[in-house]
């Protein structure tokens, strides 16, 4: 036995552990993707980056938003930082109503649920509606958290096959003929990650599925306002034949900043409250402030003036894109002329490989997302991502020819 003096001062006696319990089976739903490794090189700042989906932030309105805030905190500060109603702020949710009923969809400030980000009105939604084993439809492909969100939930994704203009409604009649879904998700306008807008005959035709097989219609709506030419589609909530079934999601992310964190929902009164209690237990309430300093931005700024001067700048960037397109891929390949959002899609030819081909691409000096972990049907090897939003046209047209060198075999 050591003498009692060599005993450091701070060791514990030595008492059993026992090891802590693993995180939940939940967790194993949903992978990790190797890519995301790859892509945190990315955020070197030699690096030009076709991956990221973020909006440019030098066209954010800081002044406008600064000054959204001060006032806030100058007009009502102690209201502003306190608690609040889960539902929302009421001048946000009248606001909006207003942005949708003027966007030709009826909409009353008690339709809306205020949501920490649309991201979380997909949590709550999944939360309210997906057993574990449920079915939910997705397109192939489709945006990546929102899959993350229904594999935590256990649910049973089945991808409904798409063509270029998005969901095919002969394969959603079939699939949802033989299964018995809870939900469809879908992006229709500007999907991520495709760029693709279903047009309204189909819209109609997922309306009226969703009608005769009784399931609720998802529908994810981030990018609508980012629309650089062409027509406004209708939104699938505005079809008559779903109207008791179609759960809409907005958000500001893309049109005022994502660092805000806010969206909303607006769904059927019943789906509603069971958001409402669903997002008690997650946060109670979306930040008060934020919400108020969004409201108050509405009041006082021009929101569609600056959306406006986000469209110009965005359709330079995408022409930039589409010009530089054919030079840097390989002599075979497909991609879309999207006619708003943030994301063009690209389809390398055949033996080509956008994951394998990703790390000799971040060695030029250029990055994208490659198209695979979309799907969740069988990926595309070629298949890929690319966002033209947070780049000059120069530097796009630059990172196109980097682009370029990764191809050479
Ligand atoms: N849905 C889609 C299709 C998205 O692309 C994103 C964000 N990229 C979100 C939802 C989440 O957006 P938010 O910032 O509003 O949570």
């Amino acid at each position: 036995m050591l003498p009692a003096a060599s005993v450091p001062a701070n060791a514990t006696p030595s008492t059993p552990s026992v090891p802590a319990p693993a995180t939940a089976s939940r967790l194993a739903n949903v992978g990790s993707s190797p890519v995301r490794e790859i892509l945190a090189l990315t955020a070197r700042p030699e690096v030009i980056s076709f991956a990221g989906g973020l909006p440019a932030p030098e066209l954010f309105d800081v002044d406008g938003i600064r000054a959204a805030y001060e006032q806030v905190l100058k007009d009502a500060p102690r209201q502003a930082l306190q608690y609040s109603t889960t539902e929302g702020d009421p001048g946000l949710r009248t606001a909006v109503a207003a942005r949708l009923t003027a966007r030709g969809l009826p909409t009353e400030a008690d339709d809306l649920l205020v949501t920490t980000g649309s991201q979380q009105a997909l949590t709550l939604l999944t939360t309210a509606l997906v057993e574990p084993g449920g079915v939910v439809l997705v397109e192939d492909p489709c945006y990546l958290a929102a899959l993350q969100s229904f594999g935590f939930a256990g649910a049973r994704v089945v991808p409904v096959p798409t063509d270029d203009q998005g969901i095919l409604p002969e394969a959603l009649e079939e699939i949802a003929s033989r299964e018995r879904a809870t939900l469809l998700y879908l992006v229709p306008t500007f999907q991520n990650p495709t760029g693709r807008t279903l047009p309204d005959e189909r819209r109609a035709a997922v309306a009226a599925a969703a009608a005769r097989h009784g399931f609720w219609i998802v529908e994810d709506d981030p990018y609508g306002e980012l629309r650089y030419d062409g027509e406004r589609v209708p939104w699938i909530a505005s079809h008559p034949a779903a109207a008791d079934r179609t759960v809409l999601l907005g958000s500001f992310s893309k049109v005022m900043a994502p660092g805000l964190r806010l969206g909303f929902l607006r769904a059927p009164a019943g789906l509603r409250r069971a958001c409402v209690i669903a997002k008690q237990a997650a946060d109670l309430h979306t930040s008060t402030i934020d919400q108020a300093a969004a409201a108050r931005y509405l009041q006082d700024s021009d929101l569609d003036a600056h959306v406006a001067v986000m469209r110009s700048a965005y359709r330079e960037r995408r022409d930039a894109m589409l010009e530089g397109l054919p030079a840097a891929l390989p002599e075979g390949s497909r991609w879309n002329s999207p006619e708003g959002g943030m994301f063009i899609w690209v389809t390398l030819p055949e033996g080509y490989d956008a994951t394998a081909l990703l790390p000799i691409a971040v060695g030029h000096e250029v990055a994208y997302v490659p198209g695979a972990p979309f799907f969740c049907g069988e990926p595309d090897p070629g298949a890929m991502r690319l966002s033209f939003t947070t780049h000059s046209a120069d530097e796009i047209k630059e990172g196109l020819q980097r682009l370029a060198k990764s191809f050479v075999r």
